[in-house]
């Protein structure tokens, strides 16, 4: 058998171990943390659980492929539901609504809640599902950088449309042109993040966002988040692949341009291929820093990062959901401090995601687990303690004014993620939560391929290279870079 190194155990790196095993593969997994899964991984704080990274589940027959592949079924390893409502909004003037998963409802929700015409929400998700049929075989599926992604005729269609497909306008723009209602606006806008993004810049193109959420759907895993790399490095254990934990990859070994294995705990480790699922930039700057560097791919801004507070709060809020979102006042302001100032706004949109609500074990009888997170500035060195500091009172104050409570009594434990601690946990350049942002039209094609044009057998997957980040991305991106290898 050829064997296969593949280095990181984030989602596309567990998923890339399973494709090239199904191939025939020997494969060996190094891992510079104690577990598997990188951003996708859990905590227990006392009594409560927290999934650690993402928390929105979306295209959950990605995971499923990986089964089906392994010749499994799926629901006997990982099960999940769609969610009847994909969101709880909250704002400051007492409004607020549920996001229904069945469109009819949502959109006769926000015409009796907030005066947006119900076919202003059925056109905008029409718009949503038009970009996505013509954009994702092409920027999801396949390739950007190689000549036969382009020359046929879902390309060709494709660049017809570019207009109508979002490429010249701001997301913000195109939706004040389709909603009346600026609480409305927000709300689409607000889909620019879910790629840490920024919504008055990033191309109308990402509206393309909502129809994953709206019209196919949002779902949970029954036993959490957590359990979507959980059940997936159970899968690749099963398959034969050989993980090696607290093994930090220190060079890929090139040899005439040709990648030959892997240099981890002062060992040369051979292999015919090596799969990169570490961050790129943070990879180009130290396991492959003695090659020829893309700079260009390299210094493109990066997306977002975020603070999260997970909290233990002692007592049960019925008004809230899975997923809640408390708005800020001015969106616009906060995006500017976001991605201009580098600072935290003093009324920031709060995230609010518990998952006791799905899965009650999750806190303990009465109590909820808050992952309370907002968007922040990625790592530019910025005085984080001060920053963090002034950030949570903001957040609590901001808590305490739209659900009419005194929050910081209830927090019974609490831990922090913030940029610092993202970058240092799972290698992301600049703690960036989706490797570059999407904030100009080419960003698409200014990520690094899935391959490495300078070096032979060498591959890359995951969320810093193309398609991008977030789960769907980049399970897609092992699937890509797996499609080009034999086997
Ligand atoms: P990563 O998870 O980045 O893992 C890379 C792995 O490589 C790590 O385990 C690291 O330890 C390892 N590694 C690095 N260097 C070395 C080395 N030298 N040797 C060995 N191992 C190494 N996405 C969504 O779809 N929905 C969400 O709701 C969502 N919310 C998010 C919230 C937060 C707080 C964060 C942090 C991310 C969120 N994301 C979300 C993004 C999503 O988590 C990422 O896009 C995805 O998990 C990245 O996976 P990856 O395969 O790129 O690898």
């Amino acid at each position: 058998n050829q064997k296969a190194i593949i280095i990181g155990s984030g989602i596309a790196g567990l998923a890339a171990a399973i494709r090239l095993s199904v191939k025939g593969y020997k494969v060996q997994v190094f891992e510079s943390n104690s577990y598997p899964g990188g951003k996708l991984s859990e905590m227990q704080i006392g009594g409560y659980r927290f999934d650690a990274g993402p928390s929105l589940f979306t295209l959950p027959e990605q995971v499923e492929e990986l089964f089906l592949l392994a010749g499994r079924k799926p629901a006997d390893h990982f099960q999940y539901s769609k969610l009847d409502v994909a969101c709880h909004y909250f704002w400051e003037d007492g409004k607020s609504i549920k996001a229904y998963g069945d469109l009819h409802q949502f959109a006769e929700e926000v015409e009796t809640k907030l005066g947006e015409p119900a076919e202003n929400v059925k056109k905008a998700l029409k718009n949503s599902a038009y970009i996505y049929e013509h954009l994702a075989p092409l920027f999801m599926h396949r390739s950007l950088h190689q000549w036969n992604t382009w020359i046929n005729p879902t390309a060709l269609k494709s660049y017809l449309k570019m207009g109508k497909l979002g490429i010249f306008t701001t997301m913000n723009d195109a939706n004040e042109r389709l909603f009346n209602q600026p609480k409305m606006v927000q709300l689409f806008n607000r889909y620019a993040t879910y790629n840490g993004s920024n919504p008055y810049q990033t191309p109308a193109t990402l509206n393309i966002i909502p129809h994953l959420e709206f019209n196919i759907g949002a779902f949970f895993p029954k036993k959490g988040m957590h359990d979507i790399t959980q059940s997936l490095y159970k899968l690749a254990v099963d398959l034969g692949v050989v993980f090696h934990f607290n093994s930090k990859v220190e060079e890929i070994l090139v040899e005439k341009n040709i990648a030959k294995g892997v240099l981890v705990n002062n060992t040369k480790i051979h292999a015919d291929l090596i799969i990169n699922n570490m961050d790129m930039v943070n990879a180009y700057k130290s396991i492959l820093k003695n090659q020829k560097q893309p700079t260009k791919l390299l210094d493109q801004p990066k997306s977002s990062s975020a603070l999260i507070l997970y909290w233990g709060i002692k007592r049960f809020f019925p008004e809230l959901g899975l997923h809640n979102i408390l708005f800020s006042e001015d969106y616009k302001t906060e995006f500017d401090h976001i991605f201009n100032k580098g600072s935290i706004y003093h009324d920031p949109t709060v995230y609010v995601n518990i998952t006791s609500v799905c899965k009650e074990d999750d806190a303990p009888n009465g109590c909820m687990n808050w992952f309370t997170m907002i968007n922040v500035s990625n790592n530019q060195g910025q005085n984080w303690d001060k920053l963090i500091e002034e950030a949570r009172s903001s957040i609590i104050a901001k808590i305490n004014r739209v659900l009419n409570t005194d929050i910081e009594p209830l927090i019974e434990v609490e831990e922090i993620l913030e940029p610092r601690t993202i970058e240092s946990k799972t290698s992301s350049a600049n703690g960036a939560l989706y490797g570059n942002s999407s904030n100009n039209r080419y960003a698409a094609f200014l990520r690094h391929a899935n391959y490495s044009s300078e070096i032979k057998n060498l591959y890359f997957c995951g969320g810093s290279v193309h398609p991008g980040g977030g789960i769907p991305l980049c399970l897609l991106s092992a699937k890509i870079m797996s499609e080009m290898i034999e086997g």
